[in-house]
């Protein structure tokens, strides 16, 4: 399983910004993290990054970081600043989608629903370049975070995540000690 991490924004383009706080940062933050459990946390995955630094990315580069590579699906995290806002947002292309995107939408985003306790701002679609110029199953999606509790926010997101990204790809624990054979 080939999953493509896209930290949204980074060098000049900033993102959000509120209280000092730049978007960039924390969706960079959020993607290592996840990156890091995912490779610790699971047999069989493979992860690569559109970018792990603050650097300046076209949509097109990271879209053909994706294609390139061959992953079989693509998360773009963003978040949203805003502090009074506690909604989850996740979004699949506009237009024609395989069952597998919706599927996967679906699923990774009931998951973080029921894991933070967000509430659903439902299932959303988006003309978004990203999403449209991947050749697998995509989606963007929208966290709130909050700042006065920066580390546990980015822990609780990247956590989230992680857990809609194993129980849609049936992702296998390392530490599974009994194996089904044939
Ligand atoms: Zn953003």
């Amino acid at each position: 399983m080939k999953i493509f991490i896209d930290p949204s924004h980074g060098g000049r383009d900033l993102g959000k910004t509120v209280n000092g706080w730049y978007e960039k940062d924390i969706t960079l933050a959020i993607g290592l993290k996840l990156r890091n459990i995912l490779r610790n946390r699971f047999k069989l995955v493979q992860v690569l990054m559109s970018r792990t630094n603050d650097k300046t990315l076209t949509i097109a580069e990271r879209a053909s970081k994706a294609n390139k590579w061959g992953a079989n699906f693509v998360l773009s995290l963003h978040v949203d600043l805003w502090e009074k806002t506690k909604f989850f947002k996740s979004y699949r292309y506009r237009g024609r989608v395989s069952n597998t995107t919706f599927r996967a939408q679906s699923s990774i985003h009931r998951a973080i629903v029921i894991e933070t306790g967000w509430a659903d701002a439902g299932l959303l679609s988006l003309n978004h370049p990203l999403l449209r110029q991947t050749t697998m199953p995509a989606i963007i999606t929208e966290c709130p975070f909050v700042s006065q509790n920066c580390l546990n926010s980015i822990q609780q997101i990247a956590n989230a995540h992680m857990v809609g990204l194993s129980y849609e790809f049936n992702l296998e624990d390392k530490s599974t000690i009994l194996t089904r054979r044939g």
